[in-house]
């Protein structure tokens, strides 16, 4: 890899619209056998930011011609009932995919519920089945954030194998997983976390640098080797308004080769993922 003056700008809205080109014409193979993909979608509460995300889902799912059925309770709804509906998604032949939109309120055990789903239609790609099969490297439904950079990162033409990695965020949802994807695909990855000491000394030795901590400017051009890949999967709203990422993101294009914008970046592979998972899922069930 080498300098160049600005970095080449990964537009996630362009690869996504190819992907979900592709979802469509699989859609439509499997509507050839009278079939088509259903997603449940679970939405506890009434955050403002969860509801934007289940919108923008069902928007794509519809997008795409997979069917969504949208089952809201209030925040303050019974563990067992919450528990029982999943027990019936998990039995219904037209659901092929269960997603429950995270955060979940204090009192129930979000391990609880994604261990409930079925591994089978996990399509968030969180239940300890999938999260095992991902330490194996043969998971079915790869988590929709880290897989969504995987396919940003192929899509550009960046080799993974042999790079020096480092991920920024050990979360469950995005580091971790991300972690293992890129190890998996022959990378030499490290991990930093808010307890990593100068987080600095690691990021700079990174080819690729993965950024998801949830803290803007936390990556300023000083931390960042000239010509890295640079991939922002932090969003975060300021003060006045503004949507941005974790990475100084007009200071690191200087010395990045390739970087993704907030928005408009990993954020839109997140969902075109999802969309991914929940067709798999219907194409396994109809091999079946
Ligand atoms: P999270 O659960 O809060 O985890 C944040 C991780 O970052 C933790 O591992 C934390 O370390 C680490 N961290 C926090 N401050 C740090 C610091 N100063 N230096 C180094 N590491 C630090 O968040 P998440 O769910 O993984 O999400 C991370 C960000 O990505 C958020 O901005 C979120 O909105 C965004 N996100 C975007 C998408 C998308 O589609 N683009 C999808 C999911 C999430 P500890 O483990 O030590 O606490």
């Amino acid at each position: 890899m080498h300098a160049t003056a600005t970095a080449r700008i990964i537009d996630g809205v362009a690869v996504s619209a190819k992907i979900r080109a592709d979802c469509k014409g699989r859609v439509e193979r499997l509507a050839r056998r009278g079939i088509k993909p259903g997603l449940a979608v679970v939405l506890v509460g009434s955050d403002p930011a969860s509801a934007v995300y289940v919108r923008n889902k069902e928007r794509a799912c519809s997008d795409v011609g997979i069917r969504s059925f949208r089952h809201d309770f209030s925040a303050d709804v019974d563990p067992e009932t919450l528990v029982a509906t999943i027990e019936r998604l998990n039995a219904d032949p037209g659901v092929d995919g269960i997603l429950v939109q995270l955060p979940l309120p204090p009192h129930l055990s979000v391990a609880r519920v994604l261990r409930t789903i079925s591994a089978e239609k996990d399509v968030d790609g969180f239940h300890l089945y999938n999260v095992g099969g991902l330490v194996v490297g043969d998971t079915v439904f790869p988590p929709c954030t880290p897989y969504g950079v995987v396919k940003l990162l192929e899509h550009e033409g960046i080799r993974v194998e042999g790079q020096n990695v480092v991920v920024v965020g050990a979360s469950n949802i995005v580091g971790k997983p991300m972690a293992l994807m890129l190890m998996q695909r022959d990378a030499t990855v490290c991990i930093c976390h808010a307890k990593t000491r100068d987080l600095a000394q690691f990021t700079i030795l990174a080819d690729i640098l993965v950024v998801a901590a949830g803290k803007p400017n936390l990556i300023l051009p000083q931390m960042v080797k000239t010509g890295a890949v640079v991939i922002d999967v932090g969003i975060n709203r300021l003060a006045d308004g503004r949507l941005v990422g974790d990475v100084d993101f007009e200071g690191v294009r200087r010395k990045a080769s390739s970087i993704t914008p907030v928005p408009g970046g990993v954020g839109p592979m997140t969902v075109t993922m999802l969309l991914v998972n929940t067709i798999t899922s219907a194409e396994r069930r109809q091999a079946e």
